[in-house]
């Protein structure tokens, strides 16, 4: 049995709106990746976000971070995974 997020695989699209403008948002990917990547460069407070969904794991959800282009705002998305 083999877990896989329909996000990362491009089985859906979604993206939230956003809160701010109801904006369509990016998905921007992974936060653990995105975060891997851009680490060295956050404050404490952008560093808390990789805490976001500490049960991430046991619920089996990915956390995806999403951006709007319109007003520069990120949101933290946690999508549940599919068995296939
Ligand atoms: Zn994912
Ligand atoms: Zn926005």
């Amino acid at each position: 049995m083999e877990r896989t997020c329909p996000l990362c695989n491009g089985f859906i699209n979604d993206s939230p709106p956003c809160p701010t403008c109801q904006g369509n948002m990016e998905n921007q990917g992974r936060l653990v990746d995105f975060m891997g990547d851009y680490i060295a460069y956050l404050d404490y407070e952008g560093t808390k976000l990789i805490d976001h969904d500490p049960d991430s794991l046991e619920s089996h959800t990915c956390v995806h971070l999403f951006y709007c282009p319109e007003c520069e705002a990120t949101n933290n998305v946690s999508v549940k995974e599919m068995i296939r």
